[in-house]
């Protein structure tokens, strides 16, 4: 796919260039390549500058060719909204099958004689960065998106046109409410509307590790409770807290399981388990009541470990 053709560059001028400055810069360039002085081989350059000219030298046109360009180079998703980031994409325009000869006519104005210029379609892309718990639960989000469509008053058949500024196109903001489903899976592109797409990006958590449908924490549980059996009040992904069981005889390490305070399996009601891994955990400050009996725990266990395990 060829690059649209650069305006800007053409006459040499940065993309905020203002007016005076484009004019300036058409004229100097004008007079360089002018065929008179420059020869035929000029020709062709001296074309270029003019055409280029016509576009930015005209605030809508140049207006809607900047549309159009940010259209194309949808590589930069913009922001719209709360909870969109800007990330770069790669995207293939080949996927959607077609769409680079139409840019290229448009760009190169090739197609502007033979044959009456297509809709361009842009291809926005963007990216929402939800959380765990709108996994759990699934979210709405509001997405808008620069939506390129052939001019209805003059399918591009009039230079002059004052809705499409000569172009053929015209962008327009479209708002859509796009619905995450509950047990999305990192990365997944959502289709919005025709050609849109959303990319679903999970931010990590502070407390859980997605395994599949499975949520995977650390549980810290006191010595003594650990020892003699009892129950911790746990949080949960979502949800009022819950009672964990802790078996008697629980060491440190051990994975716990609360089955179905998992991720929903998405298209399912099917839900994932939460699994905890024990850490034990003294309850400090030692009094001197503990210190007792840690040493009397002490007298009665020759015990005192040693084992080397390489880190997990
Ligand atoms: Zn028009």
């Amino acid at each position: 796919m060829a690059a649209p053709k650069d305006y800007y560059k053409v006459l040499g001028v940065d993309e905020k260039a203002e007016a005076a400055a484009i004019k300036k810069a058409y004229h100097k360039l004008a007079r360089q390549y002018h065929p008179d002085v420059g020869g035929k081989g000029s020709e062709d350059k001296f074309k270029e500058i003019n055409e280029a000219y016509e576009v930015l030298s005209d605030p809508k046109r140049r207006a809607e060719y900047d549309s159009l360009r940010r259209g194309y180079a949808t590589h930069q998703s913009r922001r719209h909204g709360t909870g969109f980031e800007r990330v770069t994409h790669d995207w293939n325009p080949e996927d959607f099958g077609g769409f680079g000869s139409i840019f290229e006519d448009l760009f190169s104005g090739a197609g502007r004689e033979a044959h009456r210029p297509e809709p361009a379609r842009t291809i926005p892309e963007e990216t929402v960065r939800i959380t765990l718990e709108d996994v759990a639960q699934g979210r709405t989000v509001s997405l808008t998106v620069e939506d390129v469509k052939e001019c209805v008053v003059c399918h591009g058949t009039d230079r002059t046109c004052p809705r499409c500024g000569g172009l053929g196109q015209v962008a327009e903001p479209r708002r859509f409410d796009v619905a995450i489903p509950a047990g999305v899976e990192d990365g997944t592109v959502l289709r919005v509307g025709e050609y849109a797409r959303l990319k679903v990006e999970i931010a990590p958590h502070p407390r859980f590790l997605r395994q599949g449908d499975n949520l995977r924490g650390r549980v810290m549980v006191a010595v003594p409770v650990a020892a003699v059996g009892g129950e911790v009040p746990v949080r949960p992904l979502v949800g009022d807290p819950v009672m964990l069981k802790i078996p008697r005889h629980t060491n440190h390490g051990k994975l716990l399981r609360l089955k179905g305070l998992g991720l929903p399996h998405r298209g399912s009601s099917v839900k994932g388990d939460m699994l905890l891994e024990v850490a034990l955990r003294f309850t400090e400050p030692f009094s001197a009541q503990d210190d007792a009996l840690y040493d009397q725990l002490k007298n009665l266990h020759g015990e005192p470990g040693g084992e080397i395990h390489a880190p997990r």
